[in-house]
């Protein structure tokens, strides 16, 4: 286990709530609808990310509680069961319905599960509700989906087929490749979760080997291994390194022979590393500060400091599960600072007295600390884009390099005003 310093903080947060995960979960499975029960905040949050008119029927909504349900003088659970009868009746595509709790549902104490279970019965199997909580209270964005995957796992259906799961979204291209690369290895029966339709939710049993590609699922690989699934131990796919390590302990889970591995993999890690070059010119020795938000902190540390050169100054990360980020841990050095959990104010000095060249942070701070001269990458853009993988490892030491190189041409600009 690596000797990284693990440091636990609280006070002030400055996160996106789990609405936003909502984001890219619909676009994933278009046969769903994730219903928002909460105020008009949580509306505007959840259309103003997603970016999505109200006349082009998205797939999501939110149930607005009024201020007469907030009060208690209306049963909530009644309305709330109307409004999904009527939202049914106008959307038949729908197969499974996600009811998305949130701050104030939580405040009222609306409970979810309860309404979920009676239309269960109401709709007789036609559709699927289940429930999570997308609230912002004591979560961060990307919780979101580990909520709403790990309400899925009890519809999961049981198998004792050997098979490899890949649990988390990818971008569809992206999966699509790594699929390619694991029938290469001779792993031919793998399976994804979430699916691309909602109702094609793989089946699991004790001969399900589960492979995480988004180290955010805590609770989702809890679930998977309590119905019997193994869990691999691995890093996660992001840059060279963790995707070769990710891709070696799948292989190794099904006993695929090392001259196989080393076949496909070595003039994948030789032209990825070619691609990476002139990003890790631009990203060596830049100091880098990474504010707690995603939870992708730590292996885009590993992958910031072990293959382009950067200076970690401190990772903060929302939670740590030792666990799912041991083979990451081991993978750092003793004088990595991770940080647990936020103080957003004490974390802003320690960003100003240390100026590192690039702060990772939310789109809230981030636009101050570019006014301070402090170059910022949004962490949410980690999340929207397509960086898992080899293949994809220049890509994302772009994304890191893109601030730096901006922040050039605005100081040359600047001096050429001079
Ligand atoms: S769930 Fe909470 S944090 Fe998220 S938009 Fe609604 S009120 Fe705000």
């Amino acid at each position: 286990m690596s000797g990284a310093t693990l440091l636990k903080e609280t006070g002030p947060r400055e996160v996106f709530c789990g609405l936003t995960s909502i984001v890219w979960l619909h676009r994933r499975m278009p046969d769903a609808f994730f219903l928002v029960v909460g105020s008009r905040t949580c509306a505007h949050l959840i259309q103003s990310a997603a970016g999505v008119m109200i006349f082009a029927e998205p797939r999501f909504g939110t149930a607005i509680l009024e201020e007469r349900d907030l009060a208690g003088l209306a049963d909530a659970h009644d309305e709330l069961e109307r409004v999904v009868q009527n939202l049914l009746k106008r959307r038949p595509e729908i197969r499974t319905l996600f009811l998305v709790g949130s701050c104030p549902s939580e405040v009222i104490k609306l409970d979810l599960s309860r309404v979920a279970e009676k239309l269960n019965i109401a709709l007789q199997g036609s559709v699927r509700v289940v429930n999570y909580s997308g609230s912002g209270i004591e979560t961060t964005f990307t919780q979101g989906e580990d909520g709403a995957l790990k309400a899925l796992v009890p519809l999961m259906p049981e198998s004792q087929e050997e098979q490899l799961l890949l649990v988390g979204t990818l971008a569809n291209a992206v999966e699509d490749r790594l699929i390619t690369l694991f029938n290469r290895l001779g792993i031919n029966n793998v399976k994804s979760f979430p699916p691309r339709n909602s109702i094609d939710l793989p089946a699991i049993g004790s001969k399900t080997k589960v492979l995480l590609t988004q180290p955010y699922l805590t609770d989702t690989a809890r679930e998977l291994n309590a119905r019997g699934a193994e869990i691999i131990e691995a890093p996660f796919p992001l840059g060279v390194e963790g995707s070769s390590l990710w891709m070696e302990a799948a292989a190794n889970a099904f006993n695929v022979k090392d001259i196989l591995l080393d076949e496909i993999l070595e003039p994948l890690i030789l032209r990825a590393k070619a691609a990476i070059k002139p990003y890790r010119e631009k990203l060596s020795g830049k100091k880098i500060f990474l504010l707690p938000e995603s939870q992708l902190e730590i292996p885009l540390t590993r992958f910031l400091r072990n293959e382009c050169g950067m200076i970690p100054i401190e990772v903060g990360t929302p939670y740590l599960n030792k666990e799912i980020m041991k083979a990451e841990l081991d993978l750092l050095p003793s004088d990595i600072r991770i940080v647990e959990g936020q103080h957003v104010e004490n974390q802003l000095d320690r960003v100003r007295e240390q100026k590192p060249d690039l702060v990772v942070c939310g789109m809230g701070l981030a636009n101050p600390l570019e006014a301070e001269g402090i170059s910022t990458k949004w962490s949410i853009e980690l999340v929207f884009s397509p960086i898992h993988g080899i293949d994809q490892a220049a890509d994302l030491a772009e994304l890191f390099a893109r601030p730096l190189y901006r922040h050039d041409l605005l100081n040359n600009k600047q001096l050429s005003y001079a």
